[in-house]
């Protein structure tokens, strides 16, 4: 077999993966997410904090994989939105606000900022990623980027709560910024380059944390 190195990102959020392919590139190695090794883990994020969570996620996947006998350097994040307004809610809920799909969870969360006025409106965007190697270290990592909640949904790219995160200082929504420019500016993006000096020690030391294939 081919002997490359593999980092293993424990996510099977579509648009997280879709992020994440672009942000890793620069490291140069292939990029494997569960649905590709067939592997189905559940976990319950019973944390109390993102940290929490991301850890939980990574060690949960990596010793799915040691089970299969695969060696890899694994990366999981928790993210969510804090709003002000609301306490920091939804935080760490943020994808369980309320049950079904993205666009039910962006009413709740209008619904909850009905008559709040715009200066009042502020909240971030919150990604601490974990990545643990074959020896089961843990590092963390966090990255945050500020906004406001708009009013109504707008745009079409990225995920979850994308269309009512309004950039001032862009003039529109995460949703609505050009392609590539949310990999550029966003939470996960700057968690992610915080981590890449560790990444690429970890994937260029042969042995350590190296997945095989
Ligand atoms: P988890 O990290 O998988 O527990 O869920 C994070 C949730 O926070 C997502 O399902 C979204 O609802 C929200 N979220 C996290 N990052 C983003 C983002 O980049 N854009 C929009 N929503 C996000």
């Amino acid at each position: 077999m081919s002997g490359a190195p593999v980092l293993f990102v424990a996510t099977s959020n579509e648009g997280k993966k879709r992020e994440y392919r672009d942000l890793l590139a620069p490291l140069r190695v292939p990029v494997l997410f569960p649905p590709d090794l067939g592997l189905r883990v559940e976990v319950v994020e019973s944390g109390a904090t993102y940290a929490e969570n991301a850890r939980l996620k990574a060690m949960a996947h990596l010793h799915a994989l040691r089970e299969r006998g695969v060696e890899a350097v694994v990366l999981a994040d928790d993210s969510g939105l804090e709003v002000d307004a609301l306490e920091g809610a939804p935080g760490i809920r943020s994808a369980r606000y309320t049950p079904g799909s993205d666009e039910d969870r962006i009413a709740a969360l209008l619904r909850h900022l009905e008559g709040v006025p715009w200066e009042q409106r502020t909240g971030r965007f919150r990604c601490v990623l974990a990545v643990v190697s074959s020896d089961g270290a843990l590092r963390f990592f966090e990255g945050i980027c500020e906004g406001v909640i708009a009013t109504e949904p707008a745009g079409e790219g990225g995920f979850g709560y994308d269309p009512v995160f309004y950039l001032p200082d862009r003039g529109c929504t995460m949703a609505q910024l050009p392609p590539g420019e949310k990999n550029r500016i966003s939470h996960r993006a700057r968690a992610v380059q915080a981590a890449i000096p560790l990444l690429r020690r970890l994937l260029s030391s042969s042995g350590s944390g190296v997945l095989r294939l």
